[in-house]
């Protein structure tokens, strides 16, 4: 089984500071996400506010979850 992993640009909304979201997907169409230079909280909290289940939420230092996705790095 191979991973395919694909790397986008993180932006917080409140204040501007930026990470990495990291997203491997699989040959059986499963996926996850890591996040380099934010936090993760557990999704629970957010779940009626996103209306998807995922295991982790990313949150910035300033404690905004406003994470805005941006553009795939090559
Ligand atoms: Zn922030």
């Amino acid at each position: 089984m191979s991973w395919d992993e694909s790397r986008y640009k993180a932006t917080c909304g409140a204040c501007g500071h930026e990470g990495v979201q990291v997203r491997r997907s699989n040959d059986y169409g499963e996926s996850d996400d890591r996040w380099e230079g934010f936090e993760t909280v557990p999704a629970n909290e957010y779940e009626y506010y996103r209306k998807r289940s995922v295991a982790h939420v990313p949150v910035c230092h300033c404690k905004s979850n406003d994470i805005v996705i941006g553009a795939l790095i090559e």
